[in-house]
């Protein structure tokens, strides 16, 4: 029930925020129909069934680069739960009984807001009577939205300030990286953690955030003195408001793709940002174990060749000619099978995860990006292929 809520507003959202950007998907890049899995099994449609959980054993995580940044102590973090991706462009997240959001004003300010499931209103998320909802006066309302996020875990709401390294003059303390925490009536507004001048939240295109049942998963990147980017993979503790530096990572298109009990599933590009000229190396992916920061690789691809997205379990690669799932646990590849995209379109242009089972993606119609036809949306059953059109498009 509660996804067939979810999907629409998510549907709507990422679409209205997609169509105003020119391309940035990697297959809109490289459409190639063709990947190679680091998978060890021959491929088997029963081969997630007869897949026994193998230890979790890699190498240690990328250390976190000294930064002088006062993050909570490591052995007070613990994960919780089954991380999810959260999809791109969605500064908010659905909890059990509605759905929070960012409302930007034209003035750049922003408040929270909150559609009831129930009674399909949305709400500015402030209780006062008689609020104008436009001052500091009220606790869901911010003076301007630097890529302000909401997401409800647990019994907080955790908002996410994403800062900007340039301009801090005349923004002040709006400019940096700032963790809040409220209730999740909107009460109890504090400011629990700000980042130093100089940092950001990356906001990386395909999946730039996960969460689990408690902590927020998110990405600060900071330029050092000597003109370096360090990127330091980062934890947000809703019920405490502690911020945790879990490890660095490496400069090199990260995404925070996914994950499972405990794991978060990231994958990378090595020397993408080092050369136009050469081609990068293949996309990297990762299983990191929250909790001990161990690594353990589990497949790659050829850059530029597919769509990724995952669940608790599998690991999907999705091209123009083939959808591809991968064992979380072990890296074999269960299932491989050919996809068919709608007639008069050559690529697909965006995967948004996988909403009960099924990977949800969209394609320019007539494949070719702003089209008047604009985006169409499908689902794909990952055991079959089989594609099921979904009555929403987006265009001009
Ligand atoms: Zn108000």
């Amino acid at each position: 029930m509660k996804h067939r809520l979810i999907l629409p507003c998510l549907l709507l959202a990422v679409a209205l925020a997609t169509a105003g950007l020119s391309g940035c998907g990697a297959a809109s890049r490289t459409p190639a129909p063709e990947f190679s899995s680091g998978a060890a099994a021959a491929p088997s449609p029963d081969a997630a069934e007869t897949a026994s959980p193998a230890p979790v054993t890699g190498e240690a995580a990328w250390p976190v680069p000294e930064t002088g940044i006062d993050f909570a102590p490591i052995q007070d973090f613990a994960p919780a739960g089954v991380v999810r991706a959260i999809s791109d462009s969605q500064p908010g997240d659905g909890s059990d009984t509605g759905y929070y959001a960012i409302d930007r004003l034209q003035d750049g300010s922003a408040r929270i807001t909150f559609v009831d499931y129930a009674t399909k209103q949305q709400i500015v998320l402030c209780s006062q009577p008689n609020c104008t909802h436009t001052s500091d006066a009220c606790p869901a309302w911010y003076s301007y939205d630097n890529a302000l996020r909401v997401y409800p875990l647990g019994d907080q709401l955790v908002v996410l300030q994403g800062g900007s390294f340039l301009p801090q003059d005349w923004l002040g303390d709006r400019a940096v990286p700032r963790v809040d925490i409220l209730n999740a009536d909107g009460s109890g507004r504090h400011t629990a953690f700000t980042f130093p001048s100089g940092c950001w939240v990356s906001t990386m295109p395909h999946y730039h955030m996960a969460r689990d049942d408690e902590n927020l998963y998110f990405v600060i990147q900071q330029t050092t003195e000597a003109g370096d980017r360090q990127a330091i993979l980062c934890a947000a503790h809703a019920a405490s408001g502690q911020v945790f530096a879990l490890c660095g990572l490496p400069e090199d298109e990260t995404h925070l793709i996914g994950g499972t009990d405990g794991t978060l599933v990231l994958e990378y590009t090595p020397g993408i940002n080092e050369s136009m000229d050469a081609a990068p190396a293949d996309t990297q992916v990762v299983r990191l174990d929250l909790a001990t920061r161990q690594r353990i690789p589990l497949t790659s691809y050829p850059f530029g060749s597919a769509l990724t997205a995952c669940d608790s379990e599998m690991f999907y690669l999705l091209s123009a000619g083939k959808v591809c799932s991968i064992n979380l646990v072990d890296g074999s590849t269960a299932v491989e099978m050919p996809l068919t995209l709608p007639e008069g379109c050559s690529s697909i242009q965006r995967m948004y995860g996988v909403f009960d089972g099924r990977l949800v993606a969209a394609t320019w119609t007539d494949g070719a990006m702003n089209t008047p036809g604009g985006l169409r949306f499908f689902a794909i059953d990952p055991t079959t292929g089989a594609r099921t059109d979904l009555p929403y498009t987006t265009g001009e």
